[in-house]
């Protein structure tokens, strides 16, 4: 099969950990026999210094024509002037916009290799495997806002939902759920806030539509608490835009390192085989306190990689040998050195994605 993927190294270790995931379609494209074609595009803070613009017109258009996007991560220190007038950021969240991906799934899967490298008992991890499915293009991250400069009294941000926002990402929720353990957690805040209310009542008018779907409504801030206390009693949870953000970086940690966890965001556009266009990240971000040190965990970008081939190329058998792949370096108990504990042997981002192609290759 011939695909065209759009890569987004992005900023900070967007670069390094992009690089390896690139290898790892290239070593599965060999061993399966497919040829993807790699088109680098520029998005966030580089593209701000070079370009004068953090989402260049030539970026969307590629990623419009693209069977689908790998992104490293964007944003920096250099970049973070609250006066700017651009901001690495804006650039994501408006491409997030423009492609209509208005749902982020975020696997959180525990490695039973890395029990050592979470911070949380065995007992509470043992069996953990959920996906989070995180609402993408509505909420506060998009609402009306007010910020008027430095001497400013007072500013503002609006959480805005609408109807249909909810019933789309809810339904692809429900439906993922019924694909797997048929059990579904509703995140929002309905005891406070008005969207959250309406969340509510848009989520259990279409969850009655799934009779054979356990369903649970959870306040935020008690799902906060549940996800390290009994992570492994959730299957399916859906939740708004910045409840699933911050949800997410938690659950990492069930993973052992917010570099292991891998995301696909998905829309209502189709690509040129009529699977979605897609948008694949890990769910960290551009690490600036350790870019450019090669020791960035590539595991997930690399796990983003495999979901890109699953959901976007159709190509089943290949992202399961990427993910076998992953599994079996970590099996070698080769780690980089967010994961390692002592005596394990501590090795780099480059030399881990080396690993990954040489596992794949057999
Ligand atoms: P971060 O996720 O970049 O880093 C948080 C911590 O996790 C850091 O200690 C970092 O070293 C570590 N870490 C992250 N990824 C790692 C990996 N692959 N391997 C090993 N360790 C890893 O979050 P932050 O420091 O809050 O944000 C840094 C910048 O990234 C900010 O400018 C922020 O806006 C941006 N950001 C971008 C995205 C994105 O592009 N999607 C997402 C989140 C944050």
């Amino acid at each position: 099969m011939d695909a065209k993927i759009v890569v987004l190294a992005g900023d900070g270790i967007g670069p390094e950990v992009t690089g390896e995931a690139r290898k790892v379609l290239e070593a599965a494209a060999r061993r399966f026999g497919h040829t993807f074609t790699f088109d680098g595009q520029m998005m966030g803070g580089r593209a701000i210094d070079e370009l004068g613009t953090s989402l260049p017109e030539a970026t969307v258009d590629a990623c419009r024509q693209a069977d689908a996007i790998l992104l490293g991560a964007v944003g920096g220190p250099k970049w973070d002037n609250p006066n700017a007038p651009d901001r690495p950021e804006r650039g994501l969240l408006a491409l997030r916009k423009e492609l209509s991906l208005f749902a982020n799934i975020r696997p959180v899967k525990l490695h039973p290799q890395l029990i050592a490298a979470s911070t949380l008992k065995e007992e509470v991890l043992q069996g953990v495997d959920l996906v989070v499915i995180r609402e993408l293009t509505g909420g506060v991250y998009f609402g009306p806002r007010q910020e008027a400069g430095e001497a400013a009294f007072e500013a503002y941000d609006t959480m805005l939902y609408t109807r249909p926002e909810i019933e789309r990402v809810v339904r692809l929720a429900a439906d993922t759920a019924m694909a797997r353990s048929k059990k579904l957690a509703s995140v929002d805040k309905a005891n406070v806030l008005a969207s959250s209310r309406l969340w509510r009542r848009v989520a259990t008018e279409v969850l009655a539509d799934y009779p054979g779907l356990q369903v649970e409504h959870v306040l935020v801030d008690a799902m906060a608490m549940h996800l390290i206390r009994r992570p492994a009693s959730f299957d399916v949870i859906v939740a708004e835009n910045l409840f699933g953000d911050i949800l997410t970086d938690e659950a990492s940690m069930l993973a052992g390192s917010m570099g292991m966890l891998p995301s696909a965001s998905l829309g209502e556009l189709r690509n040129s085989r009529g699977l979605p266009l897609g948008l694949y990240e890990p769910i960290h971000g551009s690490a600036p306190d350790i870019a450019g040190k090669s020791i960035a965990n590539p595991f997930g970008t690399i796990l983003s990689a495999a979901m890109l081939l699953r959901h976007s190329l159709g190509l089943e058998q290949e992202a399961a040998a990427v993910e076998a792949a992953v599994d079996s370096v970590l099996n070698e108990g080769v780690r980089t050195p967010d994961i390692a504990h002592t005596g394990q042997e501590v090795v780099g981002t480059q030399v881990m994605g080396d690993l990954v192609v040489q596992a794949l290759a057999y």
